[in-house]
């Protein structure tokens, strides 16, 4: 059994649970639960010599993964995605460490993929058969591909506007996807609802402790790319904020195996200024988020005006020394098209937004162009051309 997982632990009050039970949020204060390890026992095995020979997917790190019965991982191949040395695009703006960790090579499209395989794997052992999700777009379509993958049921609730990539491949994967006019928060009630209802086991981000463990695995990978070194800055687009907080667990586990020592990439935070809770609580000094009024942004992944884990994202990026930042439609847009005409990435709008931070915080001076910056490119262009072929469709020649 090479998982040395132990326990949960509310992020919280630090109530600890039983990771062999189906556990959501923590039945005190219903906040996240995070899944913990022997990492004494782990770092027996899990060594950087023994990865060159390891399965090239986030499956490869093992014995921090929280799946104990290998039948039940289930797996379409996702994680273990290229580190790019962006160096056209550096040049462009002077830099010489610019990198971008592109997950839009995952199944489904985007890095939503690493959470839901570890999602529904966890959901596989532990016997559920039926799952539900509210999602914004890419959660939805990786839930129905695993669910699939599994033979379980799926079940999506999207807010209408969702990009139609989201809606078509959760039918083709046969889930049953309901349509919601609202955003994602009256999404969520009805998702709520209906697993009360019908017995499903709901899989929101964070409301579930395990799509963070896939996403951390993000963070072992730059760290195991960069040659076991912590890059300066990573630069992450904020959603519910499940990858941000799972780089910056996975960078307390890698010092824990020894593989770090206690340098720390400082953690930025992008959001939409059409939907920046937590870039607003940051400003603030608040230590959790109001939920954002009237959200709007044509990156989907980002429209998420309250996030049960804002306090961890919260925490991270000010326990790293990095910051939170806002950028508009129209920037994203033209980063999109910047990343794609000079490194040959056509990134989500997410993606892009990290771009049109990093010049942000260049000419701010909180970046430097010495250091060593990760952009983190969270999903494909393909899967958001209904959005973004009206915004790109000036550059488009007419004859
Ligand atoms: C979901 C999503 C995000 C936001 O991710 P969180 O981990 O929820 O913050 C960013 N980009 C894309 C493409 C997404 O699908």
């Amino acid at each position: 059994m090479p998982s040395q997982i132990t326990h949960l632990e509310c992020m919280l009050c630090r109530t600890t649970y039983s990771h062999r039970e189906p556990m959501r949020l923590c039945l005190n204060d219903a906040k996240p639960l995070y899944a913990r390890y022997n990492l004494q026992e782990a770092a027996k095995s899990l060594i950087p010599s023994a990865l060159p020979g390891r399965a090239a997917n986030m499956w490869r790190y093992e014995e921090v993964m929280p799946v104990e019965n290998p039948g039940s991982v289930i797996t379409l191949g996702e994680g273990y995605t290229p580190l790019f040395l962006a160096d056209r695009l550096g040049d462009a703006l002077g830099m010489e460490s610019l990198y971008i960790k592109d997950e839009g090579v995952n199944p489904t499209g985007s890095f939503k993929a690493r959470g839901l395989s570890a999602a529904v794997s966890m959901a596989h052992q532990l016997g559920q058969t039926k799952l539900t999700m509210p999602s914004a777009g890419n959660a939805a379509g990786a839930m129905s591909a695993y669910a699939a993958k599994a033979g379980m049921e799926a079940h999506v609730f999207m807010p209408e506007d969702a990009p139609q990539a989201n809606q078509i491949e959760c039918v083709a994967y046969g889930a049953s996807l309901n349509l919601v006019k609202g955003f994602i928060t009256d999404a969520g009630k009805l998702s709520a609802e209906a697993a009360e209802r019908d017995g499903l086991f709901d899989v929101s981000t964070l409301r579930e402790p395990y799509r963070v463990e896939g996403k951390k695995t993000m963070g072992y990978e730059i760290v195991e790319q960069l040659g076991f070194q912590v890059p300066d800055v990573i630069i992450y687009p904020t959603g519910g904020g499940t990858g941000i907080v799972g780089i910056w667990k996975a960078m307390d586990e890698m010092q824990e195996l020894g593989w770090i020592g206690t340098e720390r990439p400082r953690m930025i935070c992008v959001q939409a200024e059409g939907c920046a809770p937590i870039v607003t609580a940051f400003h603030n000094g608040d230590e959790f988020a109001e939920p954002f009024p009237d959200p709007h942004t044509l990156a989907a992944g980002m429209r998420v005006p309250a996030a049960v884990g804002d306090f961890l994202v919260l925490r991270a990026v000010r326990e790293s020394g990095g910051t939170a930042v806002t950028v508009t439609d129209p920037e994203m847009v033209d980063s999109v098209r910047k990343m794609a005409t000079l490194e040959g990435i056509f990134p989500a709008p997410e993606g892009g937004a990290t771009l049109s931070a990093l010049e942000q915080l260049i000419v701010s001076g909180q970046v430097s162009r010495d250091d060593r910056v990760v952009l983190l490119n969270t999903g494909s262009a393909l899967k958001y051309l209904d959005v973004l072929g009206p915004a790109l469709a000036q550059i488009i020649p007419r004859t």
